[in-house]
């Protein structure tokens, strides 16, 4: 084993430097891992601006994280993997990055949220957005070339034959997955989404384009996706899960917008549901007008704090009689069922390897930040092993 590990430490909002940590030691209820790629997630962006008031560095970010094990306990090789698999070294592994309190009242009353996003108590960490890099652990974010994952780990086995920058997505898949929040238990009652349902998608991110994917795989009819830039178009065109595209650059008109998706839709009603993922605040406006009457809006666009917009309560909920949906991160059990979307979508052939659009060294972590602050690529990784 090597006797240091480097890793991308954030000193500061917007400061990134290369520090050599030491080695760490397994125990039986452990594991070290070698990190093989780490996403770059919009998330990551908001602390880099310093846009996060609860941020503490110095941090090792990097929660989006595909690993390799190189040494693990051994009571950790029969209890870490989610759902049951015994681990090995060698095996490639998602790590879910949260761990909640286990006793607030959310951690309680929310059986599908246990150990999810909606904890409020003490004792909550979080793999690379949660955890300082000068306390132990330490190595508890992706930008690094090792991680130690510590007993409160679950851990998602990646499906033999899923190539590594896929299987890195499903964090993003894991937010996607919202869309099946939205499902109803009665097809017959037209509400919410179903298969051969519409859908239209606010925004061509990663985001946006894991909604676009989720959607088609799960039995949309028609998947309308509302976007830009060009180049983000371009990709969202070659995975082939969409059915028509408005650029919001031919198209800036936001009414015009709404026109366009509803005549495309059938009877020219509008879509059965919108899903907004663009971190814009004036998408719910638009999206509320655009949705059919009766039919659902979920919001899975802002991840902070965008700001107000103005809504007619009347025009927009009531006499629209809309399902509003909030959706904020994921729970553990969607790495799961991301990772099957995943692997189900690659298996039949959509190129999903097409969303990771750059890949840095570690030593370029504040470079592969500083592209990431306009609409540059899809995702960005970083590639420790460089
Ligand atoms: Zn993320
Ligand atoms: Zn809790």
């Amino acid at each position: 084993m090597p006797s240091c590990v480097k890793a991308a430490v954030m000193t500061q909002p917007g400061k990134i430097e290369t520090q050599v940590f030491p080695y760490p030691q397994v125990s039986k209820d452990t594991a070290i891992v070698k990190v093989r790629l780490a996403g770059v997630c919009g998330t990551d962006v908001h602390l880099f601006r310093g846009r996060n008031k609860d941020l503490q560095c110095p941090i090792i970010m990097g929660h989006e994280n595909l690993v390799e094990i190189v040494e693990i306990g051994e009571e950790a090789a029969t209890r870490m993997e989610f759902s049951g698999q015994k681990l090995a070294v060698g095996d490639r592994i998602v790590p879910y990055p949260g761990h909640s309190c286990g006793h607030c009242w959310y951690c309680k009353n929310l059986p599908a949220q246990r150990y999810g996003p909606m904890c409020n108590g003490e004792g909550g960490a979080c793999y690379g957005l949660a955890m300082r890099a000068d306390q132990p652990p330490y190595l508890t974010g992706g930008f690094a070339e090792h991680m130690l994952l510590l007993p409160w780990v679950d851990a998602f086995k990646v499906p033999d034959g899923l190539p590594d920058e896929i299987a890195v997505l499903t964090d993003i898949f894991a937010g996607g997955t919202g869309i099946l929040k939205t499902m109803q238990p009665s097809p017959m009652l037209q509400e919410g989404f179903r298969p051969t349902g519409t859908v239209a998608i606010q925004g061509a991110g990663p985001m946006g384009l894991a909604a676009a994917v989720t959607a088609r795989i799960f039995g949309a009819y028609q998947v309308i996706l509302i976007g830009g830039p060009a180049h983000r178009l371009e990709i969202a065109r070659k995975l082939g899960v969409v059915d028509a595209i408005i650029d919001l650059d031919e198209v800036p008109d936001p009414a015009e917008r709404v026109r366009q998706v509803q005549a495309l839709t059938q009877g020219g009603v509008g879509p059965d549901l919108v899903v907004d993922a663009t971190n814009v605040a004036t998408a719910l406006r638009e999206g509320l007008e655009m949705v059919r009457r009766g039919g659902t809006y979920l919001e899975t666009g802002s991840f902070e704090d965008t700001g107000d917009v103005t809504i007619n309560v009347f025009k927009h909920i009531c006499s629209k009689d809309v399902y509003l949906m909030g959706h904020f991160g994921s729970p553990p059990a969607s790495y799961g069922t991301a990772l099957k979307v995943i692997d189900l979508a690659w298996k039949r052939g959509i190129p999903l390897d097409l969303l990771v659009t750059d890949c840095w060294p570690l030593e370029k972590t504040q470079q592969a930040f500083e592209s990431k602050l306009g609409y540059g690529g899809i995702k960005s990784v970083i590639d420790p092993r460089l």
